[in-house]
């Protein structure tokens, strides 16, 4: 399936990932005004923390969650390789690339890769884009669907 331009997607419910319901009735979403894929675009209240902030297991996943991220920061938004000190390999969200290096350096983590797996060309506005809370019927809708 060709992937969303806006949320780059190819499934759309493929989020939330996990504790779906849970999520769709107690986070903000983004949702995608192109495929109606909801994201958690929610900052947890102690830590600031979004879920695009936190390490994915695959690229793929986190291609998920990387619009919830560009929107956020207003801006093309990169996923990099982290390999810890084990040798497992995570891939994060970082607004840039001086981010990703400064992570690094202070985590003491390498990467095979000091450029962007993925990343648009550019931040895109699209007009259809709503951030908000899911209704009870919407909930039930996409998670039907
Ligand atoms: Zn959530
Ligand atoms: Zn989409």
């Amino acid at each position: 399936m060709k992937a969303c331009p806006e949320c780059y997607g190819s499934d759309n419910r493929a989020t939330p990932i996990l504790n779906k319901k849970a999520c769709l009735s107690e986070h903000m979403q983004y949702i995608c005004g192109t495929c109606g894929r909801c994201i958690c675009i929610a900052k947890d209240s102690k830590r600031n923390l979004a879920r695009w902030n936190f390490p994915f297991k695959s690229l793929e996943i986190a291609k998920l969650y990387l619009r919830a991220a560009d929107f956020s920061e207003k801006h093309n938004c990169g996923i990099y390789e982290i390999i810890s000190q084990t040798g497992r390999k995570s891939y994060k969200i970082f607004p840039t690339k001086r981010d990703f290096m400064n992570y690094l350096e202070k985590n003491n983590k390498q990467s095979s890769s000091m450029a962007a797996l993925f990343q648009e060309e550019t931040y895109l506005v699209f007009p259809n884009t709503e951030v908000r809370k899911l209704t009870k019927d919407e909930i039930v809708k996409y998670l039907q669907s």
